[in-house]
């Protein structure tokens, strides 16, 4: 598309729904869309009567500004938009509208369309229905290919007179959701899997500013593998904000598990403390709650009651958006959100090292406390590990 535009006129519909609070996540929103655009001086962003613009004054990239605000929660749909300052001359509202279907169409194209005048601004003096009728006949006129269908056009032609002209056409849907920051703070428990990312976004989606967590263990563990979960959070963090990660090493506190625990309880004791661990900074880093990839019966660590066992341990809610999803559905989602190809990079996970030939599927809970209090060091080495971490900001 030809950089023709100058605006873009931003619908929301969800944060339109809150009530008295209804400024407090526009105003978010209006603040994660200029920290999108890197606080540029070229744009403008302001709300104005429940619709927020983003206007440039100067030349920009079209096509990057565009991907950037579909990266943004909380954005229903994005129209470019063509603003006239207010006026009640029909003959220029004519011409303009004749010269946005003309730039942005071309003068052979053969759209099917419909006019839709929103006369909010009763000082033009000509009525909603007669400007249909004669911008319709004006469009007829000079744009031989082009044919009227009220009832399901290509494009409909959207006119909004209000304290400014509003002419667009275009409507891109936004992703939706909240936006980042309207819904407080979670910890994700972030592996290089396919799953947890997934997680990440889906909370991250209702507004809530994500954290993250890894747990990895050198020298069983490469650099790679490290590298590959903080490629993982720079892509959430695209639709997020800056995400902070922690990265605790995991070696010692595994070996000790692995050293004293019975073979078939060690994933389930392992989780246990990593959720721990995570609970742990999550809650002093003020986060209220944890998520994870988890989905019911993918590995054995994730039946029913595996997943009760590892519940068991913290005290925070844990999230588990793709609990009920298959994991087509979940790759499917990976895809979209441009985590899956990272996802896939065969590196090795700290879970898979130290996991058993058997595990089991069916844990008991008290059982598995009782194998746990063999590990009389266990809180020493967690406070080391917390202590030692390390945090990159993705
Ligand atoms: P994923 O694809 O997200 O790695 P998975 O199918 O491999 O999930 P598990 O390895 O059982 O499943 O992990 C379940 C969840 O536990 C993950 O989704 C993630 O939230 C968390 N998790 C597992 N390993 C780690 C790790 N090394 N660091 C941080 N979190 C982890
Ligand atoms: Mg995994």
């Amino acid at each position: 598309m030809e950089n023709n535009y100058q605006s873009f006129l931003i619908k929301y519909n969800e944060i339109g729904l809150k009530g008295k609070n209804r400024y407090v996540f526009e105003d978010a929103l209006v603040d994660n869309i200029k920290k999108s655009l890197n606080n540029s001086s070229i744009f403008n962003v302001y709300k104005e009567q429940e619709r927020i613009y983003v206007e440039a004054n100067a030349d920009f990239d079209y096509n990057d500004t565009l991907n950037k605000l579909k990266h943004i929660f909380g954005i229903y749909s994005i129209s470019p938009v063509l603003k006239l300052n207010f006026t009640s001359d029909y003959e220029k509202l004519k011409s303009t509208v004749l010269s946005f279907v003309e730039n942005t169409y071309g003068k052979n194209n053969n759209k099917t369309f419909k006019i839709i005048t929103r006369r909010v601004n009763k000082k033009f003096p000509m009525h909603s229905n007669d400007i249909n009728m004669e911008l319709g006949h004006e469009v007829l006129m000079n744009f031989p290919n082009m044919t009227v269908d009220v009832h399901n056009p290509d494009i409909y032609i959207t006119i909004e007179i209000r304290n400014h002209i509003n002419i667009y056409s275009e409507i891109i849907p936004g992703l939706g959701g909240m936006p980042i920051g309207t819904s407080g703070k979670a910890m994700l428990l972030l592996s290089g899997g396919i799953d947890s990312p997934v997680a990440g976004y889906m909370v991250s989606k209702r507004g809530v500013i994500i954290e993250a967590i890894y747990f990895h263990a050198p020298p069983f563990t490469s650099d790679r593998a490290k590298q590959k979960v903080i490629d993982l959070a720079k892509i959430i963090s695209a639709y997020s904000s800056t995400i902070k990660l922690h990265i605790i090493n995991f070696t010692d506190i595994q070996t000790y598990i692995y050293d004293n625990c019975p073979q078939d309880e060690l994933t389930i004791i392992m989780r246990r403390y990593m959720m721990k661990i995570a609970e742990k900074i999550a809650i002093e880093d003020n986060c209220s709650a944890l998520v994870t990839g988890e989905s019911i019966g993918q590995v054995a660590s994730q039946t029913m009651e595996s997943l009760f066992c590892t519940n068991s341990i913290c005290k925070l809610p844990v999230f588990r958006p793709v609990i009920a999803f298959d994991k087509e559905e979940i790759i499917t989602l990976s895809k979209k959100i441009d985590t899956y190809n990272t996802s896939i990079l065969p590196y090795e996970d700290c879970c898979t090292i130290f996991v058993a030939k058997h595990p089991v599927t069916k844990p008991k809970l008290d059982k598995i406390i009782k194998s746990e209090t063999k590990l009389i060091d266990i809180d020493e080495k967690i406070n080391i590990a917390i202590n030692n971490r390390e945090i990159v900001y993705c």
